[in-house]
């Protein structure tokens, strides 16, 4: 990992308690495990390949501030970030001969602090986008560790679904993203950050960056974990919502081509607490095994928990039987967004984590982002007045009665006396980890048929009841 990594590795668990609180972070590395604060990407250990990113590629740096390489000033779509999410955009709208400009304020060869996992409708999701998988480490399942117990599960078959799942790190499953947008006709900035261009009816007409504005029939916000544009447009995470934070970094092993992710349920913070939240061992087929935890923010003690000792904590117990080498960057951890205020207005929309579309029950938000990115050229396509309203009614039907579950399942399991039974149950026979599996990964809903189907079903009415008091008697962070 080079300097740029390291600054940017500083942390800060509270970025999001801070905000509560109404004050900037303190001292970011006296907080929760120290993450970064809303800072750029950082370039990856593998870093330093500028140009894989496609042939006509656009690339100038902050300091020059010149667009003389950018075709048009005026384009049908700009889309603000270059993640999974903004990518699915470009491809989709380019590809169908829409003009697109994508301005991501990393460089080439960014890379984004993720766990690197696909589930299978992440991977469907990257099949509707005709990206290639030969470069991503194939997965059949999930090992799911609860204390003793430990249960060696597939990913279940589905119509709906592919039956496997992949691990790719980040650095090249974005790189194939912006491969493919290039490739389809969009334009794309590096090291240039964008912000909306919003006009005194409060319509977004596009975009300003470089020094530079670009008039855009939609704005797409694709900013990731909400920051600066969306405090802009109103589009801040709720307060009262949960939401997560997660660490990660890679080590050597012998067992990379290991074809099960395996997540440890039963994780502990130092005083002994049941965390909401698990630790992860996320083999990627190339010498090295992506490792990392994550936690909800409706645990007891959040704002004091230290993701850098968790991390370590869980290292140590996974360490021999992966036979783990020494960390091969520091960890860095990053937010994990779970709501939105807004996602839509006049002229913009906001996709993939800047609209808050994080599954709460596994952390996931790369299938999300491709999902709703896709969605939103879609309906561009179809009719760029009406998109952003029906966007927002579209991607509501899709997700928000899972997510609002999940965020409701997040309050319950922030009770250890309810989280360690409730453990307990969900590894407790192969039939009933296989269900767990299949809500958990959203491989069901609850219109699905089937026992998955139904215990979706019932868990959307029952949270739902009991909702107020879950909130009411929610753990205090
Ligand atoms: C530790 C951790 C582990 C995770 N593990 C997984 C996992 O295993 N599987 C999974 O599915 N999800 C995982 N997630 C979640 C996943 O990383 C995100 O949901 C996903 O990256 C969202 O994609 P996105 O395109 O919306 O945002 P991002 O990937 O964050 O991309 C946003 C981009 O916008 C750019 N940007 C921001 N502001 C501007 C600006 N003003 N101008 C220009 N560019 C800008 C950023 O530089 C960034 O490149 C994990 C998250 C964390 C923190």
């Amino acid at each position: 990992m080079d300097d740029a990594g390291r600054a940017w590795s500083a942390v800060v668990a509270g970025c999001w308690f801070a905000e509560l609180e109404g004050r900037a972070p303190a001292d970011p590395s006296t907080l929760a495990g120290g993450f970064g604060w809303d800072g750029p990407p950082t370039p990856s250990r593998n870093a330093g390949a500028e140009g894989d990113f496609g042939r006509s590629t656009v690339h100038f740096g902050r300091d020059s501030g010149s667009v003389e390489a950018v075709s048009s000033q005026s384009v049908d779509i700009a889309v603000i970030g270059a993640g999974p999410a903004g990518a699915a955009t470009a491809i989709q709208a380019a590809r169908s001969g829409a003009r697109v400009i994508v301005f991501e304020k990393g460089a080439h060869g960014r890379d984004k602090v993720c766990g690197d996992g696909l589930t299978p409708r992440a991977i469907g999701a990257l099949n509707e986008l005709k990206i290639p998988l030969d470069d991503a480490h194939q997965i059949r399942g999930l090992r799911m560790i609860a204390g003793k117990q430990v249960r060696e599960l597939d990913w279940p078959t589905t119509d709906r679904f592919p039956d496997h799942g992949a691990v790719w790190p980040r650095r090249r499953l974005d790189a194939a993203l912006m491969d493919a947008a290039v490739e389809a006709g969009a334009e794309i900035v590096f090291e240039t950050e964008a912000i909306p261009v919003i006009d005194d009816t409060g319509r977004v007409t596009g975009v300003e960056a470089g020094g530079n504005r670009f008039d855009a029939d939609l704005t797409v916000v694709a900013a990731g974990a909400q920051g600066a544009v969306a405090r802009m447009l109103g589009a801040d995470r709720i307060p009262d919502e949960p939401f997560g934070l997660a660490i990660r970094t890679y080590a050597a092993t012998p067992r990379h081509t290991d074809v099960h992710l395996e997540a440890c349920l039963s994780l502990r913070d130092e005083d002994g607490t049941a965390i909401p939240g698990y630790g992860w061992m996320f083999p990627a087929g190339d010498g090295t095994v992506n490792i990392g935890v994550g936690a909800l923010s409706t645990m007891k003690g959040f704002k004091k928990l230290n993701l850098n000792t968790l991390l370590e904590a869980y290292r140590h117990l996974v360490q021999d039987d992966w036979d783990l080498g020494p960390n091969l960057e520091r960890p860095r951890a990053w937010r994990l967004p779970m709501s939105t205020q807004r996602r839509h207005g006049p002229g913009w929309v906001a996709i993939g984590d800047a609209a808050g579309l994080v599954n709460p029950m596994n952390g996931e938000g790369i299938d999300y982002g491709l999902e709703s990115g896709m969605l939103a050229a879609d309906l561009f396509l179809d009719d760029p007045a009406t998109a952003p309203a029906r966007y927002d009614q579209l991607v509501g039907e899709r997700f928000d009665a899972f997510l609002r579950t999940g965020r409701r399942f997040s309050f319950l399991i922030g009770h250890p006396w309810i989280l360690k039974p409730g453990l307990r149950l969900s590894v407790s026979t192969n039939a009933i980890a296989n269900i767990t599996l299949a809500v958990m990964g959203n491989l069901v809903d609850n219109t699905t048929p089937g026992a998955a189907g139904r215990v979706m079903s019932l868990a959307d009415k029952t949270l739902g009841v009991a909702d107020p008091i879950l909130r009411k008697t929610r753990a205090t962070a």
